[in-house]
């Protein structure tokens, strides 16, 4: 094995998913930076590289890089949906101008802070408990 998809296989093996090569370059380059693409630009990734790889072949290991947790989901309000490569817990920030989608962290403290002011306006406002909520900000503003 090319010593470049060591990572990658080790996280697919950690979540249990036998490596086929096809499998491993897919998700080597759905892994190798901070991306979120809908499934057609999965699609398109997938095929510049390996034009021989069926629709269905592709669309199948997605399936299952999500329900493994190799991959993350994010949907937006618009119900469009994006795969999210960035597996640690991280926020989003929306700009409307251009519909790039940015990662953001917050540093530790007030990611703590954050997170137990949001448990706790939810709980006080709707009755109910939320765990690790993220947010999703949209960025106004010229630049
Ligand atoms: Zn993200």
């Amino acid at each position: 094995m090319d010593p470049k998809y060591e990572k990658t296989w080790r996280r697919l093996d950690a979540a249990g998913i036998r490596s086929t090569s096809q499998r491993l370059e897919m998700a080597h380059l759905l892994l190798s930076k901070p991306q979120h693409l809908t499934a057609d630009e999965v699609f398109g990734l997938i095929n510049s590289h390996f034009p021989h790889a069926s629709r269905a072949t592709i669309f199948n290991n997605l399936k299952l890089f999500v329900e493994k947790g190799v991959i993350g989901t994010l949907e937006l309000k618009s119900g469009k949906m994006f795969y999210d490569s960035n597996l640690d817990h991280h926020h989003h920030a929306l700009d409307e101008a251009t519909g790039q989608i940015i990662d953001i962290d917050l540093d530790p403290e007030l990611e703590q802070r954050v997170q137990e002011n949001l448990r706790e306006d939810f709980l006080k406002k709707t009755g109910k408990e939320i765990s690790q909520p993220s947010l999703i900000v949209t960025l106004k503003g010229k630049y």
